[in-house]
């Protein structure tokens, strides 16, 4: 498997991208920075697209990517997201006044994208992929995903505050390679983060005491006027496992 993080900031910036994971070349977690990390060649190849929830960061790319494979797909590329989810993008963004509704364009039954509804908990089978969506905790409804091949897995937990069948299904996992998760705002703003369902370093070192395996934990979703004071304190948490998710990385395993 090969992952490839195309973004992995909780703000946008010169040098910082939203959040976004390529697996294979074909299957995206979240569209955060599809159409900025990505040539047009490679967004064409992009046939599924898995999303965690409703919020623009993840999701902001999705109509510019929806023009540029106009004309250059045969199959409707896939939106796999939570029925909440789908029921915010057909309203706030692809209603015709945000953005064309391509999942009707050119034709409803030849469209360039089509939405699917997923349900937390079963696995679905794409691309030589399995990929299996996990409940967490955040403002609106939202997944993590499992990603698996035969080989490997890797778990992304997405934006969330204090979860836990994350933690159990990581434990659980066999192969399991990377864990991604999130730290948000610096501990002093600790108010700001339980109102925004998100973690500080703190919270976050509390949450890893539910992760039981020895694998590299990639934290993701840093404000990025914020850093310089997280990364001490994510230092201070001296959890060996503890890494950056940098953008541009690729992971083979
Ligand atoms: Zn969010
Ligand atoms: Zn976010």
């Amino acid at each position: 498997m090969e992952l490839r993080v195309l973004g992995c900031s909780g703000g946008e910036a010169e040098g910082s991208r939203l959040t976004g994971l390529l697996v294979n070349g074909t299957v995206a977690i979240d569209a955060g920075s599809l159409t900025q990390a990505l040539t047009l060649a490679e967004q064409v190849k992009v046939r599924q697209i898995f999303i965690s929830h409703s919020h623009l960061d993840h999701i902001c790319t999705l109509p510019f990517f929806t023009k540029n494979i106009f004309g250059h797909t045969q199959v409707p590329v896939e939106i796999h997201a939570l029925p909440e989810t789908l029921d915010a993008l057909r309203r706030h963004l692809f209603n015709d006044e945000l953005w064309p509704d391509f999942s009707v364009i050119p034709s409803p039954d030849n469209p360039i994208i089509r939405f699917s509804e997923i349900e937390p908990g079963r696995t679905y089978e794409v691309e030589g992929l399995r990929v299996t969506p996990i409940p967490v905790n955040h403002l609106v409804p939202c997944v993590g995903y499992r990603v698996e091949d035969d080989h490997s897995a890797f778990i992304f937990s997405s934006d969330t505050a204090a979860t836990d069948r994350v933690y159990e299904e990581a434990n659980a996992t066999a192969n399991l390679r990377l864990f991604i998760t999130e730290a948000s705002f610096p501990n002093a703003q600790a108010w700001l983060a339980d109102a925004a369902k998100h973690l500080t370093p703190e919270k976050l070192g509390e949450e890893l005491r539910k992760l039981k395996v020895d694998v590299p934990v990639g934290i993701y979703h840093l404000t990025p006027g914020d850093r310089e004071v997280m990364l001490p304190e994510l230092s201070a948490l001296g959890d060996p496992r503890l890494t950056l998710l940098e953008q541009d990385a690729r992971f083979e395993w």
